[in-house]
């Protein structure tokens, strides 16, 4: 018999379709795989006699044809003949003993492919590739054929031996197989490490791991020949993993399931975290805006503006565009338009500015219960003359006398003397002056004034200055009435004459203590000094002594040994060598403390007057002075207050210098419309001419006042007080001196010159009502000194001069001046230098002069020339 075997890959067959018999058999593969294979054996047609052909036996009749008649036998054989029948029966039996043949070679085959299962397994890992099979319900016959097999060939297999040994053996042989078994696992898996990729070998690991148990409870039910069968238990295993939906075909997925469950959960996680940026973004874009408060400085840039809102620069500058403001990301905004944008963004807007830095400075109030009495700080005030400074130095004497530290004193400004346990500051710049000075800087340091009256003069005009001062700053007074030594005393009538001013003295039943004394003799001093500590008893004064040093600057000098000297009067806390502080716009480190007897000291507390060494400048009486933390915050202190007063000064500079100007900024500051003026004429009567004549120029909307009238060439005194009450300084017919010309420039204020009344009150008139002519400017070109007067001829007089400044011009008109008063105004007649007539002379050379229809000129007088410049004027 020539059979014929055909393998096909794809189930379909490749050989004859008839007569041919077909059947299927599984191959195997690594890793448990199988596949069902067609199986064709082509056959030869014999008919035997009186047979009629078998249906064959083998096999699912897949696509199978066969030539086997579908009628049955017995009919065949009645209607056949004799040959056909024996051809019949013959090919029966043929057809029967193929069968036999087949069912043996099925047989057969079923053997074979089962002991190459079985080999291939061995190789592979005898133990794990059963595990493996088992693990896939797909493969779960080929693999219960394999091990039916195995149990009946007996023993090529580890797992059969280890059944043979445990049907002899008791328990103990158990773990024998199980050490077997796992040697055999570890084989199978160094194997697999081997020829597997590392990822796949790991997850061949785990799930091989996983098969363990079974593996071992399988082998254990093999031992005991129990119950149920192990491919009955193993979709009940894989339920059991939740697992049944993917329980059975080994896919790659499967066979890297531990990784797989690991990268899907880094996956997951990676998707989360996606997930959850996306959504971060979403919520922040969904936020409620957080409405912040955002500090705004005097000047701000628009990018630090966008920083301090959190929002990007483009939209601030975008908003500023919607308010009708192009900048960029560098430019500076205002106050204002910065305060705009915030609130268009919907912050808080917080406006601070460059004075914050002030905040602070004043320490807070203290505690009741930190507060302790210190000694009154007392001024001694008084008309010119009274014994103001006798008094002081007599009280002083007086003490530096009794006291034991010896007769040196020394004047810094102020001083202590003692009263019997307690002790009184003495400011020792007598005179309303330095009272005045002083509170106009707002340092009130005063506590008790002192109000000297001589006792044989009586109330005099300083003298009311002085209780109009000490009522204005609310300090109690006590009338010292000196120099009762002198026979003229009438101490009844400066008591009467204080009633006038409203001082009403104890005497007369009043709370104004009266002392009788006299400075030269010493009487009455401590009877004073008596009332004093009455008085501050009766004020409870009172500082706290621990806590960094306050108070005021009372003098300071640039002293040529010891730098810049202040004398601080401290009015809370103890200042010590050491200290950082602030005086006014300087700042320094205590090198060194000196009391007012030259004494250093290592501190000083209240009410105790010391010097204070160690300033980087000199700072102005009546500066406060602050001990502050460091450095740095001195620094930026003095820093802004220097800066403060640098614009000031830029701010004098830029002051109105004309008339007009003056007018019309003065109509911009709506509430002030009273224009001030200082005159200095000179002569009385035209001094009082023109005050009368401006008071009436005003109307209701405008009024000048003349806030200071006077006799004599304008001062530095003058351009101060111009400059404190915004005035314009009006000479008729006098100059300013040196100092006030230079003061005045330094300071931007306006003089303006008039030597004709009219002309002055038109001016003024014509200013306020804004209808202002040309302005002429006086441009001064040179000035000379009038070193002799002599006669020249019969024309008259000539001028012998020094030219001391810029050109004498003959072209240029020309006033003198004499004590800054101008005594004449006109042209220059001649010119000369050394015989010859010459148009201009030089600084620094002599010559000589006349003027037309004028010889009054004198040697000291001035010649001052000059030129008329028109200027335009505009609104
Ligand atoms: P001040 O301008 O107020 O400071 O006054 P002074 O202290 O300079 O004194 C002016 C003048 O008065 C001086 O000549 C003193 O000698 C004199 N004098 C001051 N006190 C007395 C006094 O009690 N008796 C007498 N007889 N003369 C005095």
């Amino acid at each position: 018999m020539s059979d014929e075997k055909k393998l096909t890959l794809s189930g379909r067959t490749l050989g004859v379709n008839k007569g041919v018999e077909t059947g299927q058999v599984r191959q195997s593969f690594s890793h448990g795989r199988s596949k069902a294979v067609v199986v064709e054996r082509k056959k030869k047609r014999v008919l035997t006699k009186g047979e009629t052909p078998a249906a064959p036996q083998t096999g699912p009749a897949q696509k199978q044809k066969t030539y086997v008649p579908k009628r049955p036998a017995s009919d065949a054989g009645q209607s056949l003949t004799n040959a056909e029948q024996e051809t019949r029966m013959k090919a029966l039996e043929d057809a029967n003993r193929r069968a036999e043949e087949e069912k043996r070679r099925a047989e057969e085959e079923a053997e074979r492919r089962a002991k190459e299962d079985a080999e291939r397994k061995k190789r592979e890992a005898a133990e794990a590739a059963a595990q493996e099979a088992a693990a896939h319900d797909d493969e779960a016959d080929a693999r219960k054929r394999a091990e039916e097999d195995a149990k009946r060939k007996a023993g090529l297999e580890a797992k059969r031996k280890a059944e043979a040994e445990a049907e002899k053996k008791a328990a103990d042989e158990l773990k024998v197989r199980e050490k077997a078994e796992a040697e055999a696992r570890k084989k199978a898996d160094l194997e697999a490490r081997t020829v597997q990729l590392k990822k796949a070998s790991e997850a061949r690991q785990a799930t091989t791991t996983e098969q363990d148990e079974e593996g071992r409870r399988r082998g254990g039910k093999r031992t005991k020949k129990a119950g149920v069968p192990a491919q009955q238990e193993r979709p009940a295993r894989g339920r059991g993993r939740g697992d049944d939906r993917r329980s059975g075909r080994l896919t790659l997925n499967r066979a890297l399931e531990g990784e797989e469950a690991r990268q899907r959960s880094l996956a997951a996680y990676k998707r989360a975290q996606a997930k959850k940026r996306g959504n971060h973004g979403m919520d922040a874009n969904n936020q409620p805006k957080q409405a912040r408060e955002v500090t705004i400085p005097e000047a701000i840039t628009v990018q630090e503006l966008a920083n301090r809102m959190a929002e990007k620069a483009t939209s601030v500058i975008k908003t500023l565009m919607g308010i009708g403001v192009m900048a960029t990301i560098n430019q500076t905004l205002d106050q204002d338009t910065a305060e705009l944008v915030v609130t268009e963004f919907g912050h808080a807007p917080k406006r601070v500015s460059a004075a914050d830095v002030e905040i602070g400075m004043v320490g807070e109030a203290d505690a009741a219960e930190d507060l302790l009495p210190r000694a009154p700080i007392v001024t001694v005030m008084g008309h010119v003359d009274h014994g103001k400074t006798s008094l002081l130095d007599a009280l002083r004497k007086a003490d530096v006398v009794s006291g034991e530290a010896g007769g040196i004193t020394q004047h810094i400004g102020a001083y202590q003397v003692d009263v019997g346990n307690q002790k009184i500051t003495f400011l020792d710049t007598p005179g309303h002056a330095a009272f005045t000075q002083m509170r106009a800087r707002g340092a009130s340091v005063t506590d008790i004034v002192v109000l000297v009256v001589a006792a044989d003069d009586g109330v005099m005009p300083q003298t009311i200055e002085a209780i109009n001062h000490s009522k204005a700053a609310g300090v109690p007074m006590i009338v010292a009435i000196n120099k009762m030594d002198k026979p003229a005393a009438n101490p009844d009538h400066v008591r009467q004459e204080l009633l006038q001013h409203e001082v009403v003295v104890e005497t007369f039943s009043g709370d104004t203590q009266e002392v009788e004394v006299s400075a030269k003799t010493g009487a009455g001093l401590d009877k004073l000094k008596e009332a004093i500590a009455l008085q501050a008893e009766i004020l409870e004064l009172k500082a706290n002594p621990n806590r960094s040093a306050e108070g005021v600057v009372v003098e300071a000098e640039l002293d040529k040994g010891r730098g810049p000297v202040a004398t601080v009067l401290v009015q809370r806390g103890t200042l010590r060598v050491g200290d950082i502080f602030v005086a006014g716009p300087e700042w320094g480190r205590v090198r060194a403390l000196v009391n007012d007897r030259g004494q250093q000291v290592k501190e000083a507390g209240p009410s105790q007057p010391v010097e204070v060494l160690g300033a980087n400048g000199t700072p102005g009486a009546g500066d406060e002075f602050a001990v502050v933390e460091n450095e740095a915050r001195a620094r930026e202190v003095t820093a802004y207050r220097q800066d403060l007063m640098r614009d000031k000064r830029h701010a004098a500079a830029a002051a109105p210098k004309t008339l007009e100007s003056i007018f019309s900024q003065m109509k911009e500051n709506e509430g002030l419309m009273q224009f001030d003026v200082v005159v200095k004429g000179d002569v009385q009567g035209s001094v009082e001419a023109i005050t009368q004549a401006l008071a009436k120029a005003g109307n209701e909307d405008i009024q000048c006042r003349v806030i200071h009238g006077a006799v004599g060439g304008i001062t530095e005194t003058d351009i101060a007080l111009a400059q404190a009450s915004g005035a314009l300084v009006i000479g008729f017919n006098v100059r300013p001196n040196k100092q006030a010309r230079d003061l005045a420039e330094a300071e931007g204020i306006t003089i303006k010159y008039y030597s004709v009344i009219y002309n002055l009150i038109d001016d003024v008139k014509a200013a306020m009502a804004g209808e202002l002519g040309p302005e002429f400017k006086e441009n001064v070109v040179g000035r000379a000194e009038i070193r002799d007067a002599f006669q020249a001829g019969k024309a008259g007089k000539a001028a012998g001069c020094f030219v001391v400044e810029g050109n004498i011009r003959r072209d240029c008109k020309a006033r003198i001046l004499r004590d800054d008063v101008i005594i004449y105004e006109g042209e220059i007649d001649n010119l000369r230098r050394f015989k010859d007539d010459v148009k201009e002379v030089h600084s620094g050379q002599e010559c000589g002069l006349t003027f037309e229809n004028y010889h009054d000129f004198k040697a000291g007088d001035v010649l001052e020339v000059y030129e008329l410049e028109e200027i335009q004027r505009t609104l």
